[in-house]
């Protein structure tokens, strides 16, 4: 069984480890994200006396993940310090002479649902993180999307909630999902951590109408067949049921489909995979890297 070098490439850490084409992971280690520098030297010394036939990389975003374009293997335009421009696939083909397949940790992590996980089976699923970012991940006919880029389903634009004044921190777009709801919103708007406002019903109310929000758009877009939501804020296991209802009350019947209205608590689900969704995610990319052996 051919073995595969992965990373999860993570905003705070980078996880690193071998697994096999079947989605096992065998070891892994965490480095922390400081600049490329010094994570990529550990990275690199990490898997020098490894040996694997392929390598997966799984990235925060924006990245370049086009076969072809000019800056194919780039973390792009980040607000992350240090790592804007940055040409990660070209850094690691320096030390590492095999076929590798680099795409978003969100995309790696629906492709690894599909095959390994809550979704396993299916050929059209969709995985969202709500975290430190908010990034949506699909598998459409069995392949990750992709065109002009990856999809950035984190920054859509939405109705606002009533009651809520926050004016939101995307840099980018202010108020767009992430800029509402992702961990850092809920606790600049309430002032404290998510899981010290665990029993504060508004909040995960206003949450979970954000995050349906967004799902009914995805659903309407992309007709995925499963929703898998992980990410440090899903965690919060009451925003399911909340969720659940916002999506049903917000389509009003209009997907008829039993999914939807008679079993939506097996359509939008937490990861199969759990915590491990986004590192085996980069095995699954590996495993796309081994078609090109
Ligand atoms: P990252 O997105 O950096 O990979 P996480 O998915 O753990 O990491 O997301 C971190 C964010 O999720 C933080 O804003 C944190 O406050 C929030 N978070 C983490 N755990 C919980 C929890 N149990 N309940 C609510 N929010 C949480
Ligand atoms: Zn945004």
């Amino acid at each position: 069984m051919a073995i595969i070098a992965a990373i999860e490439a993570g905003g705070t850490k980078f996880i690193c480890g071998i697994g096999t084409e079947d989605g096992k992971v065998i070891e892994r280690v965490s480095i922390p994200t400081t600049t490329p520098e010094e994570t990529m030297g550990k990275v690199i010394e990490y898997f020098s006396d490894k040996e694997f036939d392929v390598m997966g990389v799984g990235s925060f975003g924006p990245i370049d993940p086009v076969k072809g374009s000019e800056t194919y293997g780039y973390i792009t335009k980040t607000p992350k310090p240090y790592w804007s421009d940055f040409n990660m696939i070209g850094e690691l083909k320096k030390h590492f002479d095999v076929p590798m397949e680099f795409d978003t940790d969100v995309n790696g992590a629906a492709l690894a649902e599909s095959w390994w996980g809550a979704g396993e089976g299916l050929k059209n699923v969709l995985y969202i993180t709500v975290g430190t970012g908010i990034g949506a991940g699909a598998v459409v006919d069995g392949k990750m999307v992709q065109g002009l880029t990856h999809p950035e389903m984190g920054h859509i634009l939405l109705k606002r909630h009533k009651d809520d004044k926050f004016e939101g921190r995307c840099p980018f777009h202010k108020d767009c999902l992430e800029g509402i709801a992702a961990g850092p919103a809920i606790e600049a708007r309430w002032g404290k951590k998510g899981f010290e406002l665990a029993e504060v019903d508004e909040v995960w109310d206003m949450e979970a109408y954000y995050l349906a929000q967004a799902l009914v758009n995805y659903i309407l877009i992309l007709s995925p067949q499963k929703i898998i939501m992980g990410g440090g804020v899903m965690k919060q296991k009451q925003l399911f049921p909340k969720i659940r209802k916002y999506v049903q009350e917000s389509l009003n019947g209009y997907v008829q489909k039993k999914e939807i209205l008679e079993d939506i608590d097996n359509y939008i689900v937490y990861p199969g995979l759990g915590d491990e969704a986004g590192f085996v995610g980069s095995i699954a990319l590996g495993k796309i890297a081994l078609e090109q052996k």
